[in-house]
């Protein structure tokens, strides 16, 4: 079924596309709200500028005073009218058609004079100028394109010049931003709109391929080993993400191959180990059907010899596979190790003196008291159990099989199995707890067990995060040894 989820490439492509409509609307939005209030700020303090230049220079010779005037007219764009104490127009400077001091009556300016002595010699004033744009089109007949408000400011300073007479200062200016201006500023702000939005296109394609295209790779490989091509080569990437990934996937890849090999050594053992006793017990039936004289204790105890055969290998496999799947959540109680122990070594006993060999367990470091240990009872059992069988199974010309406990390091209880019996030769030692070990293929296990012990033993006390080992050599017997915590509460 396809998948209807978006790509990979196509959110990361819309998130980098909407981060630049988001900058191109914040930007809109500064040029709306912003730009006539920045403007403003911006004249009122230029021509706050140029009344100090004005006063400053107030003392200029009558004859220079025009000039000086001009050039900070000119320099603030501002309108200037400077006038003495009998109110004579001393320089004027209209540097803005639209200027309204210059269009004021002279009653108005002695009103605004006035109200700046009464101020305390200053005054701001502020006038709204009402225009109304012509377009081409009306110009032939259309309608009047728009009408529009223009503030502009008026300041006023009455001050005295050296000589101790009075001058007073008006200084005009527009303050709303000039419609050229702010066309000006829409135009470059569409242009700026249309390159972000170009650049944020190739951008966000090529981000958005050089996220997603190792990651279809990797799918693409991850889809070869769903299908059980375990040699998918996972090649990683710059980032460091993808590389993890692919080596995740790389050792995910070793692992499911060797659990596949694994997995087909396990059934080819099995059908192997059923067959072998099946032909016998199907040999020996043959042949006491065709031959009444042949149905002798014997071959019923041939029969039933390979029945227990077969049953203790179907019994140890689905072991395994119980062990391995339950030991996840087994329970762990407090359980009494030396006693555990002591029932499984006299459980040997009988079968010791038949046999000829001795059994032994040494209580060690605390052998007034019994060791308790937090474990799985019924794990920990098979464990002894399993290794005293093999130690009895592999005894060969050895006779005595010793158990001991002791004390390590870290305060653990290390539990010790040893025999005198045939040993384990060097090849082999470090592959006798995988599942049926086979050196050299041929099957190298004993033609009693069912090859799966230690790995039983293995499951266990892995579940129970012990350690374990083994140190043997071939004809100088074995010694397998493992740990488990003891419960300090008893
Ligand atoms: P099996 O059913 O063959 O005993 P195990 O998993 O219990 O399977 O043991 C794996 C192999 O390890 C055995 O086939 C044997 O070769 C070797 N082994 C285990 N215990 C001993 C021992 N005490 N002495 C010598 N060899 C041993």
């Amino acid at each position: 079924m396809k998948n209807k989820k978006i790509s990979i490439f196509g959110k990361v492509f819309a998130k980098i596309l909407l981060f630049a409509a988001l900058i191109v609307a914040m930007l809109w939005c500064l040029q709306t709200l912003l730009l006539d209030n920045i403007y403003k700020e911006i004249k009122t303090s230029r021509a706050n500028t140029a009344l100090s230049a004005v006063v400053k220079n107030i003392n200029t010779e009558d004859d220079n005073l025009y000039d000086t005037m001009y050039d900070i007219g000119t320099y603030y764009n501002v309108c200037i009218m400077v006038f003495n104490e009998r109110f004579e127009l001393v320089a004027s400077v209209e540097s803005e058609p639209r200027c309204v001091i210059h269009a004021l009556r002279p009653s108005q300016l002695v009103s605004l004079y006035t109200a700046a002595v009464e101020n305390g010699g200053t005054l701001t004033d502020k006038w709204d100028l009402v225009e109304t744009t012509s377009t081409p089109a009306e110009l032939y007949g259309g309608k009047p394109s728009a009408s529009f408000v223009t503030e502009s400011i008026v300041k006023v300073a009455v001050v005295s010049d050296d000589s101790g007479q009075e001058r007073i200062v008006f200084v005009n200016s527009l303050i709303s931003p000039l419609t050229e201006t702010a066309e000006t500023l829409k135009v470059l702000l569409l242009w700026i709109s249309g390159a972000i939005f170009f650049l944020a296109l190739l951008v966000a394609f090529f981000i958005s391929r050089s996220i997603s295209k190792p990651i279809c790779k990797i799918n693409k490989e991850a889809a070869l080993l769903a299908n059980g091509d375990f040699d998918a080569t996972f090649s990683g990437s710059d980032s460091r993400e993808i590389s993890e990934l692919s080596d995740t996937l790389r050792y995910a890849a070793t692992e499911l191959s060797k659990a596949e090999s694994l997995r087909r050594e396990l059934i080819a053992n099995i059908s192997h180990d059923l067959r072998t006793p099946l032909t016998a017990i199907g040999g020996t039936a043959e042949l006491m059907r065709d031959f009444p004289d042949e149905r002798t204790g014997q071959n019923f105890d041939t029969i039933i010899s390979e029945i227990g055969k077969l049953t203790k290998l179907v019994g140890d496999v689905m072991d395994l596979s119980k062990i391995q799947s339950r030991f996840s959540d087994m329970s762990v109680t407090s359980l009494d190790l030396t006693a555990l122990i002591d029932d499984v070594v006299s459980s040997f006993a009988a079968d010791a003196r038949t046999c000829g060999y001795t059994i032994s367990f040494d209580h060690g470091f605390d052998s007034e008291n019994n060791i308790f240990v937090l474990c799985n009872e019924a794990g920990i059992s098979r464990v002894v159990q399993n290794l005293l069988s093999n130690a009895v199974n592999y005894l060969g010309d050895g006779s005595s099989i010793a158990v001991t406990q002791s004390l390590t390091e870290t305060g653990d209880v290390k539990i010790e199995v040893r025999d005198d019996g045939e040993g384990i030769s060097e090849e082999d030692l470090p592959h006798i707890f995988e599942r049926y070990y086979r050196s050299n293929k041929p099957h190298k296990r004993s033609s009693d067990g069912s090859g799966l012990g230690l790995s039983i033993v293995k499951s266990i006390l892995d579940a129970h995060g012990s350690a374990y080992g083994v140190s043997s050599s071939k004809g100088a017997g074995s010694s397998f040894w493992f740990t488990l915590k003891i419960d300090k509460n008893v």
